[in-house]
């Protein structure tokens, strides 16, 4: 039997975590594997929320992995498209509409994106990433993770990780890649000893800050934006009752009803049989303050009715049709300066690194291109325990700045979507004439802020990476 060249451990098993374990399965050569555990903190893997839009570049990943095909079986996107295709063509992928009045709305985009946009249930995904777990690798759940340790690091011996659960006992890994989203363990230790070693001998203050108040290490505070979400799923069968011709019914692509603070993403999940439907709301005055109430909680369907009175016909009739809604409170982790320990061997991906807010509907397949460079980095053929602080530095290098671009483009498009952009239309009584014009304006706006999302490829973003990771490869040699 091969020997592991290094134990790894994924803290989390969501999107992000599972997606590496595939990744690092897929690149790991078969002579010099890795030995890889993932802990879960749930009683099993669960999705938050229902729907998930995947876009091009994420399709791409999957290819390299090898999960395409499996992927595009659950998928659901335009009428005609075999979902996954290969095809680059650009075709509507998100369309919004003015909709805050009485009378019916109107388109005033669509963004085009190179094959359009994709949809899937999370929970089909997530089955899917689970059958690509290769079974030599050990799902543990009921795993939270608490803290983890270092002791001194020998690069070339390992062995230097302790992983404390709540459960009370202990693990041990020579690499610790936290993929626990944006509650991340992983993280708040991290930057605790970041803290620690790097801000408070250097503080000249009477008072020394605590993490959460230093001008470096508080943003791993996770900060409310000022929005909730009302996340449900809606019956297809019993809204087309209600109104056969509605526009979600035959668009293959996410449909945005935009008015002033408030705005409904909504596309079809699992076969159709469904909408996914999510209602982002602004509460005036709330961005950066401390979030009053559970970020999670179960509410009335006339909690989400209320904030939409007035709007046009087809919103009234989503709203008749919602069923169970739950509402999120949408905080994010943004602009982390490091996503790497001082030691060199733990980092962060997913929403653990960059919690955004889902206004491009792109945390999650940001997380699977972290998961996808960072696995196939350190799955590199030649890559010793020695090279792993080089190969997170590189993978900090390459996806930390991507990111934080995506990250703030997904903020800005989400003011435009609620009339609140500075600069734009912002929803005061205009002519209607003036109001075309200046909403042409800005769907332009929101055209330029999605090209993030495909302008490059994950392929150059890889070619990037491998070019940095080169001299690690000769010097093996
Ligand atoms: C309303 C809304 C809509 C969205 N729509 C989209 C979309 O359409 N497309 C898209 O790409 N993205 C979308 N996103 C973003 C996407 O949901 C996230 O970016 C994605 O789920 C992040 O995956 P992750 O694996 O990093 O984190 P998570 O999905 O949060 O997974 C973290 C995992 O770690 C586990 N865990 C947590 N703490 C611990 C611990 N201490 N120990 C062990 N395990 C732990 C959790 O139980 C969980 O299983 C949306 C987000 C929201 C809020």
């Amino acid at each position: 039997m091969a020997i592991p060249k290094f134990r790894v451990a994924i803290c989390g098993g969501g999107i992000a975590g599972l997606t590496l374990a595939i990744a690092l399965k897929r690149y790991a050569p078969p002579d010099s594997p890795l030995h890889v555990d993932i802990y879960e903190g749930d009683t099993e893997v669960r999705t938050a929320g229902a729907g998930i839009t995947i876009w091009t570049r994420t399709w791409g990943v999957m290819r390299h992995l090898g999960v395409h095909e499996d992927l595009a079986r659950v998928a659901v996107r335009a009428a005609g498209e075999a979902p996954g295709s290969q095809s680059d063509e650009y075709r509507p992928a998100f369309i919004v509409r003015k909709a805050n009045q009485p009378e019916e709305g109107y388109t005033f985009i669509s963004v085009d994106a190179p094959a359009g946009s994709e949809t899937a249930h999370r929970r089909d995904m997530m089955d899917v990433f689970l059958r690509h777990i290769p079974p030599a690798y050990t799902l543990h759940t009921s795993k939270r993770l608490v803290r983890y340790t270092e002791v001194a690091t020998d690069s070339t011996t390992g062995g230097s990780l302790t992983l404390h659960f709540a459960d009370g006992t202990t693990a041990e890994a020579d690499v610790l890649f936290g993929a626990d989203g944006i509650h991340s363990t992983t993280r708040t230790c991290m930057y605790e000893d970041a803290h620690t070693r790097q801000c408070v001998p250097y503080s000249h203050a009477e008072n020394v800050p605590s993490r959460e108040e230093c001008p470096r290490c508080a943003v791993a505070t996770p900060k409310w934006t000022g929005m909730c979400s009302y996340r449900c799923l809606i019956p297809t069968e019993k809204l087309y009752k209600i109104n056969p011709d509605h526009t979600t019914a035959g668009i293959g692509a996410v449909l945005c009803y935009s008015g002033k603070d408030n705005y409904i993403a909504t596309y079809q999940v699992s076969g159709g049989k469904f909408l996914n439907f999510v209602a982002i709301c602004r509460v005036p005055g709330g961005e950066g303050t401390p979030y009053p109430s559970k970020w999670v909680v179960d509410v009335s369907r006339e909690e989400v009715v209320s904030k939409f009175v007035g709007w046009e016909p087809e919103v009234q009739q989503m709203l008749e049709c919602v069923e169970n809604p739950s509402r999120w409170a949408i905080h994010t982790v943004e602009n982390l300066p490091f996503v790497v320990s001082c030691s060199g061997r733990v980092a962060l991906l997913g929403d653990a690194m960059h919690a955004m807010s889902p206004n491009l509907g792109g945390g999650g397949g940001q997380a699977i291109e972290d998961a996808y460079i960072l696995g196939r980095l350190l799955a590199s053929p030649h890559i010793t325990l020695a090279d792993v602080p080089t190969v997170l530095q590189i993978y900090e290098r390459v996806r930390l700045p991507f990111v934080n671009v995506v990250s703030q483009c997904s903020r800005d498009v989400g003011l435009m979507y609620e009339f609140n952009a500075p600069g734009y239309y912002d929803g005061s009584p205009i002519t209607k004439q003036d109001e075309r014009a200046q909403l042409n304006v800005l769907g332009d706006a929101i055209c330029k802020e999605w090209e993030c999302q495909w302008t490059e490829s994950i392929d150059s973003l890889w070619a990037e990476a491998e070019e940095m990771l080169q001299p690690l490869v000769t010097q093996t040699y």
